[in-house]
């Protein structure tokens, strides 16, 4: 389910942008927002075939002379970061310039990582460079693949063997059966605090996962009978962190833990109120086809903003329409307000997110809708609708037959999901609303 991230590292003008960019096309979703000195690192949702992944792209590790200076160490840093939330690295390295220092750097943080490393030997546009193939050979775990970035060749056999390294998805025991929360939101809205107020909460219990070091990224919690699974909570159990570096992360984490999440906790300042980027995380969540329940944190300090929870509700309300009906709780992690009833929503928003409507109830439901709102018939003599049927849940997802399903209005879509989620719920959780041509085949 959580898409696996692949990082590019390699020294700088080896190919690193060329590569990435090749493999991403040029939909680059994520250009991180604090500014550096060194460039900023990229990351981006790309398929190669049929496999989707996160790729990441870093700032080149210069050779070590300079070693005691800030941007060294911060292109470090930002590598073992970078290294530290994928799954696979790939070293690149260029053929034309030969083995350098930094290669070694690189490929030694690599090692340190611990994270499978396929060695991409780049600018291979010819026979002859071909030669010095041999030198890379032991920089990573297998021999070096020879590539040419700019040239489109050798990325399927670079690429297969990343995916063939890629560790099995990480569906354990532990995970399974439990509900899994992502705590998701902007830097400093206080995800920290609310996490540590969860887990500190009474009837919570945590418990230590032991196992692979994916694992230890999240924290799993028993509350009541509930198992709830925290996901990718590394950076939110740290103390007192006041490095940049964890921001600048940020969103690509957040992107992954809300893939792998049920129900993402969206969390905001209620001294700031929504941001741009609040509802574009929340946006991914809606994306992601994952169930979501809003937090306005800090809530202790409203009364000196002036603002009251009517305004914030309907704020937000109107914010967040593409999560209809999501719960919004009004919380401190300072003083614990509201934190309880976080719990219960997310709780709540899962049983929503989990569930299967029984079928005949469904039908009448349908049939009703049709009835009371048929379509305009200016479509309605050249399409028809037909059952509907839930083939799956978290998310709902529900078929529907028809004849001519490229017909019918957003808005009419719109209408029928409407009636659904007034007849029967669903607040805070996608449906997924699949509209298939059944007519074709007979009539056409
Ligand atoms: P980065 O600094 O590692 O991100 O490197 P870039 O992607 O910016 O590439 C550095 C230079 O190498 C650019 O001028 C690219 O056009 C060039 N380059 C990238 N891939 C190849 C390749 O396969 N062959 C050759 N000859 N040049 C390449
Ligand atoms: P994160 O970056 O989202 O994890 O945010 P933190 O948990 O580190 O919190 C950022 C700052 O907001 C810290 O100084 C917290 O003490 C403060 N903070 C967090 N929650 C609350 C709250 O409910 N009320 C108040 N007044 N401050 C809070």
């Amino acid at each position: 389910m959580s898409l696996p991230v692949i990082a590019i590292i390699g020294r700088p003008n080896v190919g690193k942008s060329t590569l990435f960019n090749r493999l991403s096309g040029s939909r680059i979703a994520i250009v991180s927002d604090v500014p550096g000195t060194t460039r900023d690192r990229v990351s981006t949702d790309a398929d190669w075939y049929d496999r989707s992944f996160l790729l990441i792209d870093t700032g080149g590790i210069e050779d070590r002379p300079a070693a005691d200076s800030v941007l060294w160490r911060e292109v470090r840093e930002q590598t073992l970061r970078a290294l530290d939330s994928a799954d696979v690295g790939i070293l690149m390295v260029d053929l034309a310039e030969g083995l350098t220092a930094s290669d070694y750097e690189a490929a030694e943080l690599a090692r340190r990582s611990g994270k499978p490393v396929i060695v991409a030997a780049n600018k291979a546009d010819n026979r002859s460079r071909l030669a010095d193939l041999h030198l890379f050979e032991h920089l990573g775990s297998e021999s070096a693949i020879p590539i040419s970035a700019y040239h489109n060749t050798g990325i399927d056999e670079l690429m297969t063997r990343v995916f063939e390294s890629m560790p099995p998805a990480n569906d354990t025991d532990i995970e399974s059966g439990a509900i899994k929360i992502a705590i998701t939101g902007r830097p400093n809205v206080g995800k920290s605090a609310l996490f540590n107020a969860l887990i500190g909460e009474e009837r919570a219990i945590v418990s230590p996962i032991a196992g692979t070091t994916r694992d230890a990224l999240d924290t799993l919690c028993s509350y009541g009978d509930t198992k709830l699974l925290f996901v990718d909570t590394a950076g939110l159990r740290r103390r007192g962190k006041t490095d940049r570096g964890i921001e600048k992360y940020s969103a690509i984490r957040a992107i992954g833990a809300i893939e792998r999440s049920d129900v993402a906790v969206i969390v905001m300042d209620a001294t700031e109120f929504v941001t741009a980027q609040d509802t574009h995380i929340a946006g991914f969540a809606d994306s992601a086809d994952r169930s979501g329940v809003i937090v306005i944190n800090k809530w202790d300090l409203a009364a000196e903003t002036g603002i009251t929870d009517t305004d914030a509700m309907a704020e937000v309300r109107d914010r967040f329409k593409f999560i209809p009906g999501a719960s919004i709780v009004f919380a401190s992690a300072l003083t614990g307000e509201g934190v309880g009833q976080i719990f219960e929503f997310v709780l709540k928003t899962y049983a929503e997110f989990s569930r299967h409507l029984d079928q005949s109830e469904l039908s009448r439901e349908w049939y009703r809708a049709l009835g009371e709102r048929p379509l305009p018939s200016r479509t309605g003599r050249h399409c028809r609708i037909r059952g509907i049927e839930q083939v799956g849940v978290r998310p709902p997802t529900f078929v529907i037959m028809c004849r001519r399903p490229e017909l019918i209005h957003f808005s009419y879509k719109r209408y029928l999901e409407n009636r659904l989620r007034a007849r029967f719920g669903f607040a805070g959780t996608p449906l997924r609303m699949i509209y298939r041509s059944e007519g074709r085949r007979r009539h056409e």
